[in-house]
């Protein structure tokens, strides 16, 4: 396997040496080849939100798995995940069922040209959705760009539509909007910024976004793959008010085993074939196995749930933030519900270019630190840590008392 993995960030690589390999993981522990255990925040990038290898959601999938794993034709587990995800979005009447978060982003972005008969998207920088072509874009340093390949391979036409300004920067989209005035097809954009470490949005611009495509006819796409039904009941779109054309989803909503999804108005949708002519399809889509697992976790995810999450994280968040006051370490936690990211040397990250600026090596030290004391936390500073409901407060204690001795080990 190329890097010995089979993607890039479990390499290990921005924080050096080698992965460890897991064998098996319970509630909020990883426990490795070598029956070493660690608390973890990696969390399975989000999926593991009710704690690893949760009874119920076990349970219902070991009794599907005796009924046969897929049928290449319908079954009744994909009505109760679609019922269970429009239920929860107010701005999803109809969705599909995709294997990965990248293919849902890769569909929704073929729906929304299609729909608009426009070819250009804006994205920002350090924002991700999936590893599409298109999507593998980014600008230089805040400059409004047409974007230039992020990866070899992907070649100039392949992003020659891709307009990529920082993340949060309205007047930019604004000066992109007046610019291709009724050539942008969709804004995209993780609503709460997730794959630079956790960046909220600043005040007013998801409704600066919406505004702003609203007026143009240009659609709005939410990429809601990690937000979606892990910031709340109904994902970052609920937790802030403003209502996006298309939303895409993964990871939460499959409970751990491969999943995505996009959905949006009932009139946007019934364009997607058979119903309408923008084809997209897939052999294993809407399989039993990932529909039972997030009709299972999304079960278990009620306003209780939620509620403890945010107090748990909270409690996390606070704990390392006087830890890192304590030993005089500069930094900042930034956190929204359940996902945070300690940023070292830098006060505020409001975009890519702040996150690029902090420092990765004291990342690096840390990390180890955390690490020879038992705690998996993401291999990489530019990642998000995720809470579950698995990790109770005397794990959390235990995460802020070992995080307080490594900082102190730092200076
Ligand atoms: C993880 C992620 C994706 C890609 O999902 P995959 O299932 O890894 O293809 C897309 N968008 C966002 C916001 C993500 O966090």
């Amino acid at each position: 396997m190329p890097g010995g993995v089979n993607s890039p960030v479990r390499s290990f690589r921005s924080v050096g040496g080698q992965p460890v390999y897991i064998q098996a993981a319970q509630e909020c522990y990883l426990i490795d080849v070598e029956a070493r255990r660690y608390i973890d925040y990696i969390g399975a990038w989000g999926p593991a939100i009710a704690g690893h290898a949760h009874p119920t959601v076990v349970a219902a999938l070991q009794a599907v798995v005796a009924n046969g794993t897929a049928f290449g034709t319908c079954c009744a587990q994909e009505v109760a995940l679609a019922e269970r995800i429009v239920d929860r979005f107010d701005s999803i009447e109809k969705v599909r069922m995709t294997n990965s978060g990248t293919e849902a982003v890769m569909s929704a972005i073929r729906l929304a040209r299609a729909a608009t008969g426009r070819e250009r998207i804006v994205k920002f920088a350090g924002c991700y959705h999936g590893h599409m072509n298109g999507m593998l874009a980014r600008a230089g340093s805040g400059v409004a760009t047409l974007g230039l390949p992020d990866s070899p391979g992907v070649v100039t036409a392949d992003v020659a539509q891709t307009l990529t300004v920082d993340f949060g920067d309205m007047a930019a989209v604004e000066r992109l909007f007046t610019e291709h005035r009724k050539q942008i097809a969709a804004v995209i954009v993780e609503p709460v910024a997730a794959n630079m470490g956790v960046v909220p949005p600043p005040n007013g611009f998801l409704e600066g976004l919406r505004e702003i495509t609203q007026r143009d006819g240009a659609l709005l796409i939410f990429d809601e793959v990690m937000t979606g039904c892990r910031l709340g009941s109904g994902g970052a779109q609920e937790v802030y008010g403003v209502t996006p054309d298309l939303t895409t989803l993964g990871k939460v909503i499959g409970g751990g085993i491969p999943i995505g999804a996009y959905g949006g108005s009932a009139a946007l949708m019934n364009q997607v074939a058979p119903s309408g002519p923008v084809y997209q399809a897939g052999t294993f889509s809407g399989n039993p196995l990932a529909m039972t697992g997030g009709i299972a976790t999304l079960d278990l995810l009620d306003a209780a749930a939620y509620q403890t999450l945010e107090v748990s994280s909270l409690r996390l968040a606070e704990g390392l933030q006087r830890a890192m006051h304590d030993a005089g370490v500069g930094g900042c936690v930034q956190r929204v519900g359940s996902m945070l990211t300690i940023f070292f040397g830098v006060e505020k990250v409001v975009n890519y270019a702040d996150a690029q600026a902090a420092d990765m090596e004291t990342f690096g030290r840390f990390f180890y630190g955390m690490l020879d004391r038992g705690i998996h936390l993401p291999p990489s500073g530019f990642e998000a840590w995720f809470v579950s409901l698995a990790h109770s407060d005397a794990v959390i204690d235990e995460t802020i008392a070992k995080a307080s001795d490594v900082l102190k080990s730092l200076r």
